[in-house]
């Protein structure tokens, strides 16, 4: 139970339960926990279909108040008078607490959206990264002097904040998704308000504790929870806000990227998917399988990044689907925390309602189903929004499963002959976000690493990536980087200072 594993946490301040014992959260506006008593969204746990928390279903009201205080907290105050090196401390003060608490940010985030312990364990290590390395570079972002072709003048760049930045952020990965861009946009001295998905929120809320106790001065970073149309449009269209960190479904990026585009706000836009698993039949037969396998169920295909075409060469194309299909039929269901468990639930109802969907709209368009199909009856988790890991054999590259993101656990196997066909099939769709290429062939693997239009290609692996290296979408998936130096940059403005040598300036207006 989530209140009595609290305890083993003592720094962490409580949160209030209400006549049925379900966690209240609030929003977090100037560095405090506030609005308990509006209106109200229940938050329920996917592995037991029940109620669990709720949070606060925020109005337009609430985000001009987060978006003040962000404003104030930009232009005086403590936060513009800590310079790069100091704002970098907090940043590792920050990482400290995430790495002290990562197990219950763990359990936290697990009762928002069901993810395996054995992933969210790991994430959430790893996100105190996020924290360090942003908090490093703050004081490393160095202007430069430029050799101008101008006489008698000094000009010089420097990186500045932007000001107040709107986080905006999904359901699958909220944590590391919001860390991603907290952390970079703090380091770079901005001031954040954050908008987490309406169906997990609690897990940025309990965040909000740690940054309590790090010490980040009051309006530094705000939460406001509720629902996109209400809270998220609002956000978009403040006045106040400068830049837009947004990662979630293509839709709603289009709208944020047409609204910011009328107070030319700066974007950056982490959408959806199509990406293609691309196995030669030179591959390493055992590794690539492991490769398909992690590649899209991984999280139960909710990723972003999740190989959900798998082009197999016609040489090995039988065995490979042979092998895929057993393994899919042998998957493990059961409660999350469990370490025994391979396949955990999709994380929201209606999420499950599309998966299912998407099962039909395969099979009229003519895909033969291979493996899973239907929702699973878990007896451990009578109620669980479980989904069997589903394959379609015989898929062409145009059908709409071929095409349209899912966002969930189902497979099209695409069949090809040779290099130049796998390229075509591949970049044949309006995303591209990521690839995966498994050939023993180093020419090979470098020629289509070049000729895959994706944000990221992984070659003989899929999944790596890292808070060191940009990450971000060709096409439809998006717009901008995150992560690494190219990450950073994205949270700054670049000004070219010029400073005159001469005491006499030369006027071309005046005669002399
Ligand atoms: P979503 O687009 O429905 O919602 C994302 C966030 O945007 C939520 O907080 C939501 O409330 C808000 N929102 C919705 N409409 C809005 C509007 N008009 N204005 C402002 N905010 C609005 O996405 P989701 O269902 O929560 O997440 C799944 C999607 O996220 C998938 O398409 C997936 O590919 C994508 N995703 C992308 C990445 C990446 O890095 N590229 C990572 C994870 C998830």
């Amino acid at each position: 139970d989530t209140q009595a594993y609290a305890q083993q946490f003592p720094k962490l301040p409580p949160t209030a339960t209400d006549a049925q014992g379900h966690l209240v959260y609030t929003q977090f506006i100037d560095g405090g926990f506030t609005g308990a008593d509006g209106a109200r969204l229940a938050t329920s746990d996917p592995v037991t279909g029940r109620q669990w928390a709720s949070i606060a279903r925020g109005t337009a009201q609430d985000v001009d108040k987060a978006v003040q205080a962000a404003h104030r907290a930009f232009t005086r105050g403590a936060w513009p008078a800590m310079n790069a090196s100091q704002r970098g401390a907090l940043l590792r003060r920050i990482g400290d607490l995430v790495t002290e608490h990562a197990e219950w940010l763990a359990h936290v985030e697990q009762r928002d959206n069901g993810k395996l312990s054995a992933e969210l364990s790991m994430q959430m290590r790893y996100m105190a990264n996020y924290y360090y390395y942003y908090g490093g570079l703050a004081d490393k972002m160095e202007g430069t002097v430029i050799p101008t072709d101008k006489p008698g003048v000094f000009n010089y760049t420097v990186y500045e904040p932007l000001g107040v930045v709107a986080c905006i952020t999904p359901w699958n990965s909220p944590l590391p998704l919001a860390s991603m861009k907290i952390a970079p946009a703090l380091a770079a001295g901005n001031t954040v308000v954050l908008k987490p998905s309406e169906f997990t929120s609690a897990s940025l809320l309990e965040l909000m504790k740690l940054f309590q106790l790090a010490g980040v001065p009051d309006g530094v970073v705000n939460v406001v929870t509720g629902l996109g149309a209400e809270v998220g449009a609002a956000l978009v269209d403040h006045p106040l806000v400068q830049r837009i960190a947004f990662t979630g479904g293509p839709e709603a990026g289009q709208r944020i990227n047409e609204q910011a585009a009328s107070r030319m706000k700066r974007v950056t836009l982490e959408l959806g998917g199509k990406s293609p698993n691309i196995v030669f039949d030179d591959a390493d037969f055992e590794q690539a399988l492991k490769g398909a396998v992690a590649g899209i169920f991984a999280a139960s295909g909710q990723t972003c990044v999740a190989g959900s075409r798998l082009l197999l060469q016609d040489g090995i194309h039988d065995r490979f689907l042979e092998r895929l299909v057993e393994i899919a039929g042998n998957a493990r269901f059961g409660h999350p925390a469990d370490p025994q468990t391979q396949v955990a639930p999709i994380s929201t109802a209606p999420q499950l309602d599309k998966i299912e969907s998407y099962v039909q709209v395969a099979l009229a368009d003519g895909a033969r189903l291979v493996a899973g199909g239907k929702r699973a009856h878990v007896p451990e988790c009578p109620d669980g929004l479980f989904f069997q890991p589903t394959i379609f054999a015989d898929v062409d590259n145009r059908m709409r499963i071929a095409q349209e993101e899912v966002f969930g656990p189902i497979l099209s196997v695409i069949r090809f002959q040779d290099e130049d066909e796998a390229v075509a099939i591949a970049n044949d769709v309006d995303f591209g976000l990521a690839a995966g290429v498994w050939t023993t062939s180093m020419p090979r693997a470098l020629r289509m690493a070049g000729k895959v239009r994706a944000g990221t290609v992984w070659v003989n692996n899929y999944r790596s990536t890292s808070v060191t290296s940009p990450f971000g979408g060709f096409k439809m998936s998006g717009v901008g980087r995150e992560c690494g130096i190219a990450g950073m940059r994205e949270y700054m403005e670049i000004k070219s200072v010029w400073l005159s040598m001469e005491t006499d300036i030369p006027n071309p207006f005046v005669r002399r």
